[in-house]
């Protein structure tokens, strides 16, 4: 293999773990590193790894890259986690078939495939043949099969499952139509609905996952600063909308994490709005919510900015709709009730009068899907597990005047909230 000449250090502490996780090879060398007085190893990299990380890399990006994943990315630690899953059951094995959860589980980020794991901790990954290099790249701690074939059926053609074992499936993401169908393909097992499966194991981030969420956060908060300045030139909603994709992908985003809403004046009433043909006029709030995914992860902030001056009311649920927010901030923690936590939001924006302008939740989970669970709401009693990320997203939207929403992503961490988004509270009048 020609290596090309990129040669990096790092330092001994760091060396095994980082080179066997990151690359899947050993140090070539070791060598003295005076500045630091410690051993270092040097690694070359392939052309081929080279373009896994990405082109544009510098020597630093790669360093903080490969030190950030060898710190706690536990990737190699789900298909166990899920195997306890289904001894607690008492099943035999489990299938996944969300898309999202069998990326966290074990890499693969195409848009066909099964992951099934068994009791006995091995686990099969199937896909068909336009995901056959993909699925060898990506695919870690799982066999991979590539069929032609329906993967159940192909499951079935390979005696993947034996006759009677008991097989959870997700309830939650499989149709009637499609559970019908594998109970035909496959009859010989039990298939036993399994609402929520893996929801609580994907909710709870490790630090890898955090670090990417951190750059897809970070990348959002540079845009919403470069288009703040054109929020008062006049343009339509969609104009400002198409600008955020714009430079989100510019920036480096793979894909949006949803469709950015822009909506002005009283269109901003409308808690999911489209962003419409309307032009920005002076005296509207603006909303102003928008996120992008990086390797995987989303962002998600919203942030509601006034061009000119909004008036005396706007200021008044402006500032209602950040003490709600603050207070919420204030107040989380890991192993609060769902509910509780949206109280906290609600009492202040009743208090002041708005309880029935605030008619969603206060905020949800994020990670590999933009809406993931622990929902943060009134509906729900679940506690909000450590090291869950979730937004904190307040509104108040007064029909046919204006709307105030003013959205953070959290990281419940068990010593203390980190906010991930830095982006400015203060009314910005463009
Ligand atoms: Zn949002
Ligand atoms: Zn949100």
């Amino acid at each position: 293999m020609a290596y090309v000449p990129l040669r990096y250090y790092l330092h001994e502490g760091n060396v095994t773990r980082v080179a066997r996780r990151a690359t899947g090879k050993k140090p070539l060398t070791h060598v003295w590193d005076p500045e630091s007085a410690s051993w270092v190893g040097g690694y070359s990299l392939s052309p081929q790894e080279l373009s896994m990380w990405g082109e544009a890399l510098s020597e630093e990006d790669v360093i903080e890259r490969l030190s950030t994943k060898a710190l706690r990315d536990e990737s190699d630690q789900r298909i166990g986690r899920i195997r306890a899953l289904v001894e607690e059951r008492e099943a035999d094995a489990a299938l996944l078939s969300s898309l999202p959860d069998v990326r966290w589980a074990c890499g693969f980020t195409g848009s066909s495939g099964l992951l099934l794991v068994h009791a006995g901790g091995e686990a099969d990954f199937l896909t068909d043949g336009r995901y056959r290099e993909q699925a060898a790249r990506e695919v870690s701690n799982a066999e991979v099969h590539v069929t032609r074939r329906d993967l159940v059926e192909y499951m079935d053609s390979q005696y993947l499952l034996r006759k009677g074992e008991r097989v959870l499936f997700q309830s939650d993401d499989v149709t009637i139509a499609r559970l019908e169908e594998w109970q035909d393909q496959l009859e010989r097992v039990e298939w036993v609905a399994a609402k929520g499966l893996v929801r609580e194991l994907v909710a709870m981030k490790d630090e890898y996952e955090i670090s990417k969420m951190r750059a897809a956060q970070r990348l959002t908060e540079d845009v919403f600063k470069s288009i703040s300045s054109l929020v008062w030139r006049g343009l339509t909603e969609r104009e400002l909308a198409a600008e955020i994709v714009h430079q989100h992908l510019r920036e480096g985003a793979e894909r949006m994490a949803f469709e950015p809403i822009v909506a002005g004046g009283p269109n901003g009433a409308l808690p999911h709005a489209c962003s419409t043909g309307r032009r920005l006029q002076q005296g509207d709030l603006v909303v102003v919510d928008m996120g992008g995914v990086v390797d995987g992860y989303a962002s998600d902030m919203t942030r509601t900015v006034a061009v000119g001056e909004p008036g005396e009311e706007a200021r008044v649920v402006y500032d209602v709709v950040r003490r709600a927010q603050e207070a919420a901030l204030e107040a989380a923690r890991p192993g609060m009730a769902s509910d509780a936590l949206d109280a906290v939001a609600r009492e202040v924006i009743e208090e002041a009068g708005y309880g029935n302008e605030f008619p969603h939740s206060l905020g949800h989970g994020l990670g590999l899907r933009t809406h993931e669970w622990p929902s943060v709401s009134y509906r729900r009693e679940y506690e909000l597990p450590a090291q869950s990320v979730v937004t904190i997203e307040p509104g108040v939207y007064l029909p046919n005047r204006l709307g105030v929403r003013i959205e953070d992503t959290v990281v419940l961490r068990e010593e203390g909230v980190e906010n991930l988004t830095q982006a400015p509270k203060d009314l910005v009048v463009c």
